[in-house]
């Protein structure tokens, strides 16, 4: 029986991880954590049976608790709460399917008490690293990743050696707003950048697909995971979505993961490696395949990728700078305060008023992340 505990159990990595354990019968969900979507985590607790829970705030714990007296279960809160989950002594594996540099922590807290990763929070490896990868092998567990690209690549690479690759061709969907010009992206609303054309995500990550910050983000988290250099990392615009990565060897020879755009692959993946399993749903049929399409991706319009190269050639702390100025950007678009494009101006005014720190501690990624707030507070 292999134990997990989920830490963001409420989002669509979440609820999707919950629909590969449900299906299976030597998966067992030993402990969750949520934030605010209380309603969902009953149901899942219900279902499930966690020894124990986590969400955010202390008033949800006790709502959470009135609402589930009958069962024997620890409920806790905060970032205790958090790191109480991710390093539950009965867990095997924690998936990190939590938004955003929160997740840091608990991660890393994790990997400290051995756990396996599955790792779907990529703002842990874009701020940290250089602390999670080399952490966790010393302490010899596994980061397995859920992200599509990386899992493809993970696949990719099974039998091959990390010294052979020439380079790491990441696919990238293009967004809802690819073929558009700068002019066009001025007045985008919410709504329109909410809609992706093949993947149903968080709304988080939704946007930066349509930026394309989040295949930036990729790109770093490609770094640490396959310890490659920028140079080494190229990024195509495959629309469909049927190519989800590509690796090209030091012969000449790609290989490339194909598949329909779902997550409950590599989620499964994640969870069963070495091995593989059967996944029900909608398979390709090449039969009715007319061409694959391939696209260089527009980085004069769609600046996600540029930064994403300058922060990880810089180093430091300026991976920390373009992520966090990134979530508190997206925040404030999908509140309605700033357009689409100032996500990019909030961005790149951070990341040229930043003074690097080399090499930085946990607690110096936590103040870069204070300094960027308060910078954009004074600023925007
Ligand atoms: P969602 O927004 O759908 O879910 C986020 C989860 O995190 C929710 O369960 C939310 O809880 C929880 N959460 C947020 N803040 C807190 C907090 N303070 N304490 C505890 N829990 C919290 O995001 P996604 O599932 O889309 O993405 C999750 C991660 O996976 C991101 O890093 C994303 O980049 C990555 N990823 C996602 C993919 C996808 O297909 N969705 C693909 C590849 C990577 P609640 O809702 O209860 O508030």
């Amino acid at each position: 029986m292999k134990n997990i505990a989920i830490i963001g159990s409420t989002g669509s990595i979440g609820t999707q991880t919950l629909d590969i354990v449900r299906d299976s019968e030597d998966m067992c969900i030993v402990a969750l954590a949520a934030g605010n979507n209380i309603e969902r985590l009953i149901k899942q607790v219900r279902e499930f049976k966690p020894k124990i829970v986590a969400v955010w705030k202390e008033d949800k714990a006790l709502e959470l608790k009135e609402a589930l007296s009958e069962f024997n279960i620890r409920i806790v809160y905060g970032m205790d709460g958090l790191v109480e989950v991710a390093t539950f002594e009965e867990a095997d594996i924690v998936v990190t399917a939590i938004v955003g540099m929160i997740g840091i922590k608990p991660t890393i807290e994790a990997i400290k008490a051995g756990k396996d990763i599955a790792l779907a929070n990529k703002e842990t490896l874009v701020t940290a690293g250089h602390i999670i990868m080399p952490l966790a092998k010393e302490k010899g567990v596994s980061i397995l990743p859920v992200d599509s690209e990386h899992s493809a690549i993970f696949q990719c690479l099974q039998g091959e050696q990390n010294r052979e690759i020439h380079k790491l061709i990441i696919t990238a969907s293009g967004g809802p707003f690819r073929g558009r010009t700068y002019e066009e992206l001025k007045d985008v609303t919410v709504e329109d950048a909410l809609k992706h054309p093949n993947w149903s995500m968080g709304k988080k990550i939704t946007i930066d697909s349509a930026t394309l910050v989040n295949k930036g983000l990729e790109i770093i988290e490609a770094k640490w995971l396959f310890n490659v250099e920028p140079e080494q990392i190229e990024v195509v615009v495959q629309p469909q979505s049927i190519i989800h990565s590509m690796v090209e060897f030091v012969d000449g020879a790609v290989k490339a993961q194909l598949g329909t755009p779902d997550m409950k692959l590599p989620i499964q993946y994640a969870l069963t490696y070495p091995n593989r399993r059967f996944l029900p749903g909608e398979r390709l049929d090449f039969s009715k395949m007319t061409g694959i399409i391939m696209e260089m991706p527009d980085r004069k319009v769609f600046k996600g990728l540029d930064f994403a190269y300058q922060a990880i050639r810089t180093g430091g702390t300026m991976p920390t700078v373009l992520n966090a100025a990134n979530e508190c950007a997206v925040a404030r678009f999908l509140n309605k305060d700033i357009k689409f494009l100032q996500i990019y101006d909030m961005i790149a005014a951070c990341m040229n008023a930043h003074t690097v720190i080399d090499n930085p501690s946990f607690e110096q990624i936590l103040e870069t992340e204070q300094w960027v707030y308060s910078y954009l507070s004074h600023n925007f």
